[in-house]
């Protein structure tokens, strides 16, 4: 267990910036993570933008905060962020993308999602069978009883659930100490605010840091164990990119929405959709009709329910009632 202290750079003013995308600019793979108050909420706000290079070999601690007077002098960084011929492995990288979005301005390409690939080798490596897609959902936090599950079967068609970092470290018996237990604890007690204290306790930049050391480690065992290979990289991409996208009409949400932050993937991710998009009356998103319920006579739809599948289920997981409309299509 490697438990020797994460080595990184913090950037606060513009020598360091500049040093960090020298750096940065030459590594064709680069490592996102990004720590603040409340992320994707209605309070949210950036303070750490931490990236490292392909191997964490070198990890850059961006103090967002103290680098806002010079915000307009961090375009090369930008380029670096934006440019599609460099992949950033993440780990999902929705809020982090809306956030960069909203204090830069930029938009990230060419992302890799390790949550995704972890998702896709469910089946595609480790063959695991539909019943244990469904099984995921009886488990653990927010479970909901098979015997629902299977008397909704065509709600939850497709569904997948979503795993956490850690979890996967764990599962995956990777030499590493996980996320700081003192820093977990101190984020339950007083809450994400403490990312915008200044300046900021050691630990927790430490913990900023190990976060892109993890990923780095999850993204190398993911090619070794063929979860990642050259032949299923450029669908990877497409479907982070489709997942990157999946907050964006939806933006902000309080932290009491039932449409919120759940551990469900979003439909219309793993596969592009065709046909006519209709918008869901609870995340807003634009999906295909294969996303929602729908009533049909004959094999001719004739409405389909006003909020996605995956809405509702989020309201079965959050035991929350909430009436469905049918929309005529
Ligand atoms: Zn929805």
């Amino acid at each position: 267990m490697d438990s020797s202290p994460t080595k990184y750079v913090y950037c606060n003013d513009l020598p360091s910036v500049a040093y960090a995308t020298r750096i940065l600019a030459l590594s064709p793979v680069l490592i996102i993570d990004c720590e603040g108050r409340n992320i994707g909420g209605l309070d949210g706000a950036l303070s750490l933008m931490c990236i490292g290079t392909e191997k964490a070999e070198y990890i850059f601690v961006f103090d967002v905060l103290a680098l806002k007077p010079f915000k307009f002098r961090l375009m090369p960084l930008f380029c670096v962020l934006a440019n599609s011929a460099v992949k950033k492995v993440m780990w999902d990288c929705r809020n982090d993308f809306l956030e960069i979005l909203s204090e830069y301005n930029v938009m990230l390409t060419s992302i890799l999602d390790l949550q995704l690939a972890e998702i896709q080798a469910r089946t595609a490596v480790n063959k695991e069978k539909d019943f244990q897609r469904i099984q995921r959902f009886s488990w653990g936090s927010r479970a909901v009883p098979l015997r629902t599950i299977k008397q909704n079967q065509e709600l939850f068609l497709g569904v997948h659930r979503l795993q956490g970092m850690d979890a996967c470290i764990r599962k995956a018996n990777l030499p590493t100490t996980g996320k700081d237990p003192q820093v977990v604890a101190m984020h339950k007690a007083v809450g994400s605010a403490i990312w915008l204290d200044r300046p900021l306790p050691p630990n927790l930049l430490a913990y900023a840091a190990h976060d892109i050391e993890m990923i780095a480690m999850l993204y190398e065992h993911f090619k070794t164990n063929s979860w990642i290979t050259s032949a299923n990289e450029l669908l990877l991409v497409a479907q982070s990119m489709r997942y990157a996208y999946s907050l964006f009409y939806q933006g902000r949400v309080a932290d009491n929405d039932v449409f919120g932050p759940c551990a469900v993937l979003p439909l219309d991710v793993l596969s592009e959709s065709r046909g006519p998009h209709f918008q869901c009356h609870g995340c807003h998103r634009m999906q295909s009709l294969s996303c929602y319920s729908v009533r049909k006579q004959g094999k001719k739809p004739q409405a389909r329910s006003n909020i996605c599948r995956t809405c509702q289920i989020k309201a079965l997981l959050k035991e929350t009632k909430y009436p469905i409309i049918w929309v005529a299509v």
